[in-house]
């Protein structure tokens, strides 16, 4: 309780050293006339309780995150050797013993295990910790982006009118939906890449069924495939929501028609890609983003790997393991929703 207080006391202090409050003999008061940058501080600094909700919420997410990762890691593994996903318990890969539950907790177990199967006492791969971690990252990354930054680096952010803390916005906010949206195109493109690394191919259910959650999610809010196009922030259920269903549906599959056009483009030109794996994330990346992300996107990954190609034909010999156009566009993609807002924006269809 005591140390409460005195935390509250150091956010009255910073309060204080802003310009929002005045401290007197024995009691804080509130300034008067207030600087623009003192009022859009008070705004923007979070009390201790949304603090803590902030970093409980985070946590539960960064959890959350690494139980899917553990899942992406039975995926690429499974999928492509052609085994059963669901109702098959994890089993060592060297001597095939179950894997008790306790030890299959993410990241936990690994650690607590240091890497040994308890049984055989062979090695386990890295590659577990560093998958369950990355995805536990990723989506821990994303809510404080999108949910708790209220997507200050989004498209619509121009259209805020007040500075309002983001747990008054939340679960009913649009921001909740462009999350969720965009962590299933990022663990999408994370498994696509993970398979492509593996130099195995990423089967094309796969791919089919994240469309088919993107679908899901077009239903329920209709705008959030498009938000370098509206003029304002989606809400749910909406007019303008339930209007642009179609809008919407178009434009996801202009956006499926420009990757299907850069694909064969890569495979005319003998791009050095695994072209069915790259051609799989354009096709999500154009489905879930629409056509002008889609451009930046290619236009990002191609100028890294055209700079791999150059860097690797400058050397003579090929050094380290060649990194795919699967990965490239998994970054442009990060990069893109983290400076969205500053992309130059175009309105499709160009002609109409
Ligand atoms: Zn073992």
């Amino acid at each position: 309780m005591r140390r409460c207080v005195r935390l509250s006391g150091c956010v009255r202090e910073l309060q204080c050293r802003f310009g929002i409050y005045r401290k007197t003999s024995n009691s804080w008061e509130r300034q008067s006339v207030a600087t623009p940058i003192a009022e859009e501080l008070e705004y923007r600094m979070p009390d201790l309780l949304s603090l803590l909700a902030t970093l409980v919420f985070t946590l539960y997410v960064f959890a959350f995150g690494a139980c899917f990762g553990s899942f992406l890691n039975v995926i690429v593994w499974r999928i492509p050797r052609g085994l059963p996903i669901a109702f098959a318990r994890s089993h060592c890969p060297h001597c095939n013993t179950m894997i008790p539950g306790s030890d299959n907790i993410p990241i936990v177990g690994w650690l607590r295990l240091r890497g040994r199967c308890r049984f055989c006492r062979q090695q386990i791969s890295m590659r577990y910790l560093v998958v369950e971690t990355g995805v536990a990252l990723l989506f821990a990354g994303l809510f404080l982006l999108i949910v708790v930054s209220q997507g200050a680096t989004l498209p619509q952010h121009g259209q805020a009118s007040q500075f309002t803390n983001w747990l008054t916005d939340f679960p009913n906010g649009w921001t909740l939906q462009v999350f969720l949206h965009q962590c299933v195109l990022g663990y999408a493109l994370l498994a696509i890449l993970l398979m492509d690394q593996e130099r195995s191919e990423t089967p094309w259910s796969f791919s089919l069924f994240m469309a088919a959650l993107h679908l899901g999610l077009v239903c329920w809010n209709p705008a959030i495939n498009q938000l370098d196009q509206l003029t304002q922030r989606p809400t749910l259920g909406s007019p303008l929501a339930l209007a642009s269903l179609s809008a919407s549906l178009n434009y996801s599959l202009s956006g499926g028609v420009l990757a299907l056009v850069l694909g064969g483009l890569a495979r005319v030109l003998k791009l050095p890609c695994r072209v069915r794996n790259s051609l799989q994330a354009l096709l999500l990346l154009g489905v879930f983003l629409g056509p002008i992300v889609l451009a930046w996107a290619a236009l990002i990954a191609g100028t890294a790997q055209g700079m791999q190609w150059l860097a690797g034909k400058l050397r003579a010999r090929p050094s380290g393991p060649v990194l795919g156009l699967a990965l490239h566009l998994f970054c442009a993609w990060l990069i893109i929703l983290c400076s969205w807002r500053w992309w130059p924006r175009a309105e499709w269809p160009p002609w109409g």
